[in-house]
């Protein structure tokens, strides 16, 4: 059974691109088989794994919006990180705008992503920091949806639109669909605040925040420019074991859900 995970939150610069390529890595890093699929005309997921974003025959945009099958614009990243990816670039912006007068305008990443989604034990999709028709394309996509968030100011800010997004397309297009964690992200411990957001988010959603922590560390932030996910940049990082672990937490809420009895519907 094929796990699809959106990793998203409105707000640019919380470490949406760092999770999800450090967590497709670290997942493959588990022998299991991933594919990210960078839907962020920033393309920085496709950058960051290592693979020119100008220089692949066909991108996520091709795929969403001229018909052009998955599977041939699925890529494999260089051999270390050993995961599959779709990649992005600026060409993205256009489908945004596209996307509106299409049929079917919510389900074409779903729809694309059924012809290929057995191949994998997981895909992961990284979202651009908005929540227009390109994130909505990845939610209905999604049957989890990853929420990284910064402890800093303001983190808090957006979350709400950001759940009642979630929830409407729950109601409305995909009812499968539910909040896989919150994720910490970029955590200081020696600042007070990073403390402050944190028992705020655990005291409004408790079991929904993932226990693992991501921290600062400048290994992570490093390893983009080296075209590669930390656990092969510097495998012995904070950063390199934080997202191994995260990659074990969701393997074991995934675990504990599979083996819950199925409920009555
Ligand atoms: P988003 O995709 O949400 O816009 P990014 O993952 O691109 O956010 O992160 C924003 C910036 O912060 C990037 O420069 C990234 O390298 C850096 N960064 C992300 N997570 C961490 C971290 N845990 N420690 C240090 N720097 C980080
Ligand atoms: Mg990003």
């Amino acid at each position: 059974m094929t796990t699809v995970f959106a990793v998203a939150n409105q707000k640019g610069g919380v470490g949406k691109t760092t999770s999800s390529v450090n967590l497709a890595a670290s997942l493959a890093a588990t022998r299991k088989k991933v594919l990210l699929v960078d839907i962020d005309p920033q393309g920085n997921a496709t950058t960051g794994s290592g693979v020119d974003k100008f220089d692949t025959d066909y991108t996520i945009y091709d795929v969403l919006c001229d018909e052009v099958p998955t599977e041939q614009a699925i890529v494999a990243t260089p051999e270390d990180s050993g995961f599959d990816l779709i990649t992005a670039n600026g060409d993205l912006t256009a489908a945004e705008v596209q996307l509106l007068d299409m049929k079917s305008r919510e389900f074409r990443l779903r729809n694309a992503l059924a012809r290929i989604r057995d191949r994998y034990d997981y895909i992961l999709i990284d979202c651009p920091p908005s929540l227009n028709m390109l994130t909505v394309n990845a939610l209905t996509a999604a049957d989890s949806v990853i929420v990284p968030i910064q402890c800093e100011y303001y983190a808090l800010e957006g979350l709400t639109a950001l759940m009642n997004t979630i929830e409407k397309i729950r109601t409305v297009l995909n009812p499968k669909l539910h909040i896989g964690g919150l994720l910490r992200t970029m955590y200081d411990p020696r600042n007070s605040l990073s403390n402050d957001v944190s028992n705020q988010l655990i005291s409004h959603f408790g079991d929904k925040v993932y226990r693992t922590i991501i921290p600062r560390n400048v290994r992570l932030a490093e390893a983009p420019s080296h075209g590669a996910p930390v656990i092969t940049y510097d495998p012995k990082s904070r950063g390199a074991v934080s997202y191994l672990a995260l990659a074990g937490e969701i393997l074991r809420r995934e675990q504990a859900l599979k083996n819950q009895p199925a409920a009555a519907s």
